[in-house]
């Protein structure tokens, strides 16, 4: 396999969009999964920061 040139890095299936190197099916599935991606790790950052005034409010400490 070549790269570069006409197949999708993603499905290896079909032609990529020019500059991406994936076809838009791939294009369209790899950006929700980056923003779901994003999502949990909003979540998780809010938890942490959540845990962190807890600890805070009780002379705990730090959670970083
Ligand atoms: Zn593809």
């Amino acid at each position: 396999m070549s790269f570069g040139e006409g197949v999708c890095v993603r499905c290896e299936e079909r032609a990529p969009m020019p500059g991406i190197e994936l076809c838009t099916p791939c294009a369209v599935t790899v950006r929700v999964e980056l923003s779901g991606g994003i999502a949990r790790l909003e979540r998780y950052l809010e938890r942490w920061a959540a845990f962190d005034a807890w600890l805070g409010a009780r002379g705990l400490g730090r959670a970083a």
